[in-house]
């Protein structure tokens, strides 16, 4: 069981899957975080008078050290948060490797524009914005933080990170390493939970940059409009997967498989709804449940384990809640639903489920696929966005054309034609509907750290 704020002066972090203490950071005290915002203002002045190609070499030579770390920020995100090892390794990995890249990304995407016409030459400019709160999940310990924080600091603002209470040693190694770099002042730590949070976004702040639920950012929201703070809300999802008649029905349930249950489904893109044409349901039901066996649940740390525990009690009764209530409704478990030790939910699948159900209408966040079958195209783009959520959506059919066709109906902010819902490198990352609010990473989202101003002058 993982339980933070054992002690109020203590964030402890336990282990989801064993119960042990990994260990602890002291809490930010509330009454100090107006302080820290005042003295990021006084950190940002000399930050911001840099060029934003001035603050990325600053920053380059974490890459190396981040690198290096890699192996230890690994054990340690999925100590304290159950991802399988080899997961989490990868995810400081990712971070590191795309570091220099990200970081003439950003530069790039932040130089000036020169606009003009008969009479008057504009440049358009992208200036810091000031101070942001960067406020992260833990469900990717480190590449959630350092999608907020990179695009903000070269961008110039100086940057107050908060990261989830249940993952605050492994985003404090984080900082710390960006910090060997920086001036003083310019990227700091808060630690604790909502509370804090909401202290960050009440204070003198100019963007809140936020990834977390919708109901967090419903607030977040709410807070930042007396003062119009600048905010970028990346939300959750509950991503459909539309299966067509004529999909690669291996490489539908290898993929339906793979993003329904990697990171015991805790992903904002995971696949929690499946739509299967009803002419190939059974088929696809076959493969995926071979698949579904095959995995191997356990340990994180453990040989072959690809799925670990849920990150605390209160996640997994929440799943568990979810699929009681289906069966109740008459859901039939194909695969899991059976109780499970400590914090652990087997990877399940779910079928004869419908919209009345909360399992097909709230996000779920653990290891369950839901599959419902549908008797036309209309009928499962209909129930593909009855959902307040669009964040990602896959479709898979030999047909490209006409998958594309469905692809372009769906309404989500990332949606996969025969793979998963992420794009090209320089691709931003953005839901639609109660998703997201603004969006980050490629140009167009890098820029949504800066003030663009506009200085003109007379030919
Ligand atoms: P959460 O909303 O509970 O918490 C996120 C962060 O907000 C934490 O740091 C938390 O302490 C802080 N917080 C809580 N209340 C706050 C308040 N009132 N003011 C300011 N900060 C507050 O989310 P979580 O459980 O940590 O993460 C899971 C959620 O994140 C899921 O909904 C998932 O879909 C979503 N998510 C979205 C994306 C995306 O890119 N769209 C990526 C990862 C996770």
């Amino acid at each position: 069981m993982t339980q933070h704020a054992s002690r109020p002066e203590q964030l402890v972090s336990i282990d989801p899957a064993n119960g042990e203490v990994v260990g602890s950071v002291a809490r930010t005290p509330i009454e100090a975080i107006p302080r820290l915002v005042f003295q990021a203002h006084e950190a940002q002045r000399g930050w911001g008078a840099l060029t934003h190609a001035q603050r990325a070499d600053v920053l380059r030579p974490a890459a190396a050290r981040l690198k290096a770390e890699a192996r230890r920020l690994g054990e340690l995100a999925s100590r304290e948060m159950g991802k399988p090892l080899p997961e989490a390794i990868g995810e400081a990995n990712y971070c590191a490797d795309g570091f220099a890249g990200e970081l003439d990304e950003i530069v790039a995407a932040l130089a000036d524009i020169v606009r003009e016409d008969k009479r008057v030459t504009s440049i358009l400019r992208h200036t810091p914005l000031g101070v942001c709160a960067a406020i992260t999940p833990w469900n990717f310990p480190l590449l959630m933080p350092h999608q907020s924080v990179l695009p903000a600091l070269v961008a110039g603002n100086a940057v107050l990170l908060k990261p989830s209470e249940e993952t605050t040693l492994v985003a404090c190694e984080y900082a710390k390493i960006l910090n060997e770099f920086l001036p003083a002042g310019v990227l700091t730590p808060v630690f604790g939970d909502g509370r804090e949070g909401r202290a960050l976004v009440l204070a003198d702040v100019n963007l809140i940059v936020f990834t977390g639920s919708r109901e967090t950012g419903k607030r977040i929201m709410a807070d930042a409009g007396p003062g119009l703070k600048r905010v970028i809300l990346e939300l959750g999802g509950k991503d459909p997967l539309v299966v067509l008649d004529d999909a690669d029905l291996d490489l539908a349930a290898a993929f339906a498989v793979r993003n329904s249950f990697r990171n015991a489904g805790q992903v904002c893109v995971s696949t929690e709804r499946i739509y299967v044409d009803a002419g190939v349901r059974d088929d696809f039901l076959r493969k995926m449940l071979e698949k579904t066996r095959a995995l191997k649940q356990g340990d994180p740390r453990g040989e072959g384990v690809n799925v670990g525990p849920m990150v605390n009690a209160r996640q997994k009764s929440k799943v568990v809640a979810q699929i009681d209530a289906a069966i109740a409704a008459g859901a039939t478990v194909l695969a899991g639903g059976e109780p499970r030790e400590g914090n652990f939910v087997s990877p399940t699948i779910l079928t004869d489920v419908d919209h009345r159900m909360e399992i097909m209408r709230e996000e779920t966040f653990g290891p369950v696929a839901c599959v419902q079958a549908f008797a036309s195209v209309d009928e499962a783009v209909r129930l593909a966005n009855d959902t307040p959520f669009g964040l990602g959506a896959a479709v898979f059919g030999r047909d490209v054309a006409r998958a594309g066709e469905v692809a372009e109906r769906i309404h989500a902010g990332m949606v996969g034609i025969n793979q998963g819902c992420g794009g090209a490198d320089g691709c931003p990352w953005v839901g639609v509907k109660e998703s997201g609010y603004g969006f980050h990473s490629g140009p167009e989202g890098h820029r949504q750290f800066a003030q663009v101003r506009v200085i003109s002058r007379l030919k």
